[in-house]
């Protein structure tokens, strides 16, 4: 569990009814943080939301599709209500379509990058109106968006989603570089995980495998504990750890990064 100070910080994550986002919800409200979970599945959303709650967090859910502009222009400022304010946002919500380019599906690669690139650039555009000072929270900030390790190496069967997250490796810098330029004081950084066996983990091992890729998901895991040089697979805690650091007044100066959580696998 990560051990930043994150007293009286009021997050906003994206995709957090399940898996990564949801760790790093409640890592997050372990340090102290007042949370509000976002997502397109409203059913789970509230239940992980309540859940937070139960454990006597601060915690409510608001719906929305990081792919619609309308839908972030009405929950960001019901984020702000229930938090008093905010502090952080983490662009966690994200898609993987394997497909092998010979079996390309023009609507599997947008749909990818819609949720993934379009979606993160509407965080960004929503966080920076409402942080900067003129804006309704008005006191700067954190934003934090979740790539992938596989940004930053080449593993087959996934293009489009490789593809999108070095976008958002990209558009990390060019954010940071607008923030800093005129005046937000919103610091934006982000995060590349390494393969965590969770659900969306799990489902590209198999992916891979029944692609003809690797003999069996056993083997695509193997492959990747492989190029790791710590030699295992990541842990959603070890993800939550870095989110929690660069939301935290320990990473201050750090701005307009991508850091790897991914045991070396993408150095
Ligand atoms: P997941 O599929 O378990 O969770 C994704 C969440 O995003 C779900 O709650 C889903 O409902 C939500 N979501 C999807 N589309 C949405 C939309 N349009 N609007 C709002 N919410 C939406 O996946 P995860 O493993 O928790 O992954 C979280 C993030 O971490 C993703 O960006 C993913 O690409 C990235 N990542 C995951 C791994 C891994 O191994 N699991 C590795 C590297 C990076």
């Amino acid at each position: 569990m990560a051990t930043c100070d994150l007293s009286g910080r009021k997050v906003l994550i994206t995709g957090g009814a399940r898996g990564l986002g949801l760790k790093m919800a409640e890592t997050v409200a372990a340090q102290g943080a007042a949370v509000v979970v976002a997502d397109i599945d409203a059913e789970a959303g509230q239940a992980s939301a309540d859940a937070l709650a139960e454990q006597g967090h601060q915690a409510s859910f608001v719906h929305l599709d990081v792919t619609d502009d309308a839908s972030w222009a009405a929950a960001v400022p019901d984020a702000v209500a229930a938090l008093g304010g905010l502090d952080v946002l983490v662009n966690n919500a994200g898609i993987e379509i394997t497909d092998l380019f010979v079996d390309l599906d023009p609507a599997n690669a947008r749909k990818t990058f819609d949720v993934n690139v379009v979606g993160t650039m509407l965080g960004i555009k929503h966080a920076f109106l409402t942080m900067r000072p003129e804006g309704a929270a008005g006191a700067g900030g954190a934003v934090i968006n979740i790539a992938s390790v596989a940004a930053t190496i080449a593993f087959p069967g996934i293009a489009a989603y490789s593809a999108s997250k070095s976008a958002i490796d990209r558009l990390t810098r060019v954010a940071a570089a607008e923030s800093g330029r005129l005046g937000y004081g919103v610091r934006v950084n982000a995060v590349c995980p390494g393969l965590v066996p969770n659900a969306m983990g799990a489902q590209l091992a198999n992916d891979t495998a029944e692609r003809g890729l690797f003999g069996s998901p056993d083997e695509a895991v193997g492959a990747v504990v492989s190029l790791t040089p710590s030699g295992r697979l990541a842990t959603e805690q070890d993800i939550a750890n870095g989110v929690a650091f660069l939301a935290s007044e320990d990473s201050a100066f750090v701005n307009g990064v991508a850091l790897s959580v991914d045991g070396g696998m993408g150095m």
